[in-house]
């Protein structure tokens, strides 16, 4: 039996309707200005980018996607291959559990768009119920445990990458 490791990013979910970053239609290209969103340091600093960083989760497809053809022929080699495997991501879409890939077997190096993050206790709690309180007019939700900052459980620029599951990714890849 061989590890196999499967390593994807922005291009496995173009199909599912999310954009990538820096292709022709990236996020990056259409509003320079949306990188300034997802920084951390103007993030914490700035309510207002906070308020805009909600809403333009409350308008992105990232809730509503779907898998496609590339996440669940991934999820059909894992039922039938009989190798074991993992697959390590920089998406946040959760796509790849979405298609039935064992969420253990899912290193996201970039975190998860679908959870969010206190960044003052650190306590974990659904995108879903966040947005839900930003539609129902907080602008920007915070922490109901802390009153912290709250942030989409996602690695923004200017903070690194989780040396745990940076960790675990590293031996994959090398046992692969
Ligand atoms: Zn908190």
């Amino acid at each position: 039996m061989t590890m196999v490791a499967i390593f994807t990013g922005a291009g496995i979910s173009t199909d599912s309707g999310i954009p990538d970053y820096r292709g022709p239609n990236g996020v990056w290209r259409q509003d320079p200005e949306a990188e300034r969103l997802v920084t951390y340091g103007p993030y914490m600093a700035d309510p207002e980018i906070r308020r805009r960083s909600w809403r333009m989760r409350l308008d992105g497809p990232a809730l509503s996607a779907e898998p496609n053809v590339a996440h669940r022929a991934i999820a059909a080699y894992e039922r039938t291959s009989g190798n074991p495997l993992r697959v390590i991501t920089q998406n946040v879409d959760g796509l790849h559990q979405a298609a039935g890939v064992s969420a253990r077997k899912v290193l996201e190096l970039h975190g998860s768009a679908r959870s969010v993050v206190c960044t003052a206790c650190h306590a974990r709690s659904s995108m879903a119920e966040a947005l839900d309180r930003v539609r129902a007019g907080e602008d920007d939700p915070a922490c109901r445990g802390c009153g912290g900052i709250l942030k989409s459980a996602t690695v923004m620029f200017g903070q690194r990458l989780d040396p745990v599951v940076l960790g675990q990714a590293m031996s994959i890849a090398k046992a692969a």
